[in-house]
């Protein structure tokens, strides 16, 4: 019997378990299903629609290399998946675990014919739970225990040969699931940054572990140059698995921090697996009785933020970049998220869906697991009342030339006057005054969070 090999975010031939284990049982079916009924409102966003579609693409033509095919398919995976059964004499799906809820509602209702196999994270993170089996709140906690795990096992090479089925079952043509942009073709400089697909990710990561001994100085850095290794999207995705990363990088000098970071994904799936809404929910429920703000003027704040126009450089700098490459560094996504919860008072949940329809490597537990950590809402022991100041992080962490690349009405400002040309008297008739005041948006956070008691 053939069996069925179901890709999720784990688009790739090498390292990948469950590929491994349905070449040793037989003819091989390999299937995608673009589901956008199961995940409702986390069906996946705009920009990485545009990502999935080239990803797909690049994954069919690697199938087709080695004598297969991609079968896809569109609809509910715990409806498509036992048609496609019925359809073609599997008795089997096999597939890598993911702990996004609706991944997990589909797997219950799929029972004994998927076979999980492991392969999206550096360790058994099901494994990695405090003695009452919660999990980790802090993650130096979690990384401490993760150690237990290294190094992973070594990766798997892709199989010479897919073996077919005597008959393959239709498949829709990816052209027709319209995954990218049209008018407006938003998604035009994407490419300029990004080439989704397994052998680009492969390349990034041979490239990155020549580089990764800088990171730890580099990383907070917001430059054009690339301090972090921009492998984001591609772990999202799956076209590479960490512990192809870990094999790469592992050798080089310095490389700990970098691990340590790479840890972080393991933490967020372990945090989603045991609080499935972590996404919609305050980790800290004393915070669902704060007042965000939500009328008319929080609607135009909100604007001004998700189009760059809040007249803080460091935080129209940052989104701007989301919105022309897909992309945010860290440290500036740390920064605008604070912004919007704390000097704008305005729901994170708000922000974490913009960026969840702008990122090109939006993740589920990533996302929510920082958004709620900067707003202070979450199960960690940050709290609300830490503010960001975003000018001075602007200045410390040497964000001039990064503000004068994404904010080109500011290009022509000395390094003294870009982080705030209000208060240096230059600001350019066309570039927009501080929405808020630093002072006054803190005040009004903090005096919103007292009333918690
Ligand atoms: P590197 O610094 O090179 O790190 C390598 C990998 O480690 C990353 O690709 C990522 O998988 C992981 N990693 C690094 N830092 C973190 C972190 N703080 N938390 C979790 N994983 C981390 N990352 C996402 O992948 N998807 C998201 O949706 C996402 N949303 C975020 C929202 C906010 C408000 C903030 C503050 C951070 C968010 N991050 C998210 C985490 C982090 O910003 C990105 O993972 C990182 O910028 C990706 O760039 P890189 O691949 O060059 O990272």
């Amino acid at each position: 019997d053939p069996v069925l090999l179901w890709f999720r975010q784990d688009l790739r031939l090498q390292d990948q378990p469950a590929l491994h284990a349905a070449v040793e049982a037989g003819a091989v079916i390999p299937v995608y299903i673009l589901d956008d009924e199961t995940p409702g409102d986390w069906r996946i966003g705009g920009a990485q629609r545009w990502w999935l579609h080239h990803s797909l693409s690049s994954l069919a033509q690697s199938l087709k290399e080695k004598g297969s095919r991609l079968i896809l398919r569109r609809g509910r995976a715990q409806a498509v998946l036992p048609d496609l059964l019925a359809e073609t004499g599997a008795r089997r799906i096999h597939a890598i675990s993911h702990y996004e809820p609706w991944w997990r509602e589909a797997e219950d209702a799929l029972g004994d014919a998927l076979c999980l196999h492991a392969g999206n994270h550096l360790a058994p993170i099901e494994h990695i739970t405090t003695g009452a089996g919660q999990p980790y709140r802090i993650y130096s906690s979690f990384w401490r225990a993760l150690q237990q795990f290294l190094p992973p096992e070594a990766p798997l090479a892709e199989p010479e040969r897919i073996p077919g089925p005597d008959r393959w079952p239709a498949s829709d043509a990816l052209a027709d699931w319209a995954l990218l942009p049209t008018r407006p073709n938003w998604a035009k400089a994407f490419g300029d940054d990004w080439r989704p697909g397994e052998a680009t990710a492969l390349e990034r990561a041979e490239d990155w572990a020549e580089r990764v001994g800088s990171y730890e100085e580099a990383r907070n850095l917001p430059t054009q140059a690339e301090g972090t290794s921009r492998l984001s999207p591609h772990l999202h995705f799956g076209e590479i698995s960490p512990r192809q990363l870990y094999a790469q990088v592992s050798g080089a000098t310095d490389a700990d921090k970098f691990l340590k970071e790479l840890a972080w994904r393991d933490f967020t799936d372990g945090v989603i697996r045991a609080l499935p809404d972590y996404a919609s929910r305050n980790g800290r429920p004393k915070y669902d009785a704060l007042r965000w703000r939500t009328g008319e003027d929080a609607q135009a704040d909100l604007k001004a933020w998700q189009t760059g126009c809040t007249g803080y450089p460091i935080v129209d700098a940052g989104m701007r970049q989301l919105w022309v490459s897909g992309w945010m560094h860290n440290r500036v996504r740390m920064i605008t998220a604070s912004f919007l919860v704390k000097h704008l008072l305005i729901d994170w949940r708000v922000g974490e869906r913009w960026f969840w329809d702008c990122l090109v490597d939006a993740d589920y537990g990533n996302n929510a697991v920082n958004w709620q950590w900067i707003a202070g809402t979450g199960i960690d022991a940050n709290m609300f009342s830490r503010i960001m100041a975003p000018l001075s992080q602007s200045e410390k962490f040497g964000a001039g030339d990064y503000i004068r690349h994404w904010v080109p009405e500011l290009a022509g400002l000395s390094d003294d006057a870009i982080h705030d040309p209000d208060a240096a008297g230059c600001r350019p008739a066309d570039y927009p005054a501080k929405i808020i005041g630093h002072r006054e948006g803190r005040e009004r956070a903090l005096a919103a969070a007292r009333t918690l008691g």
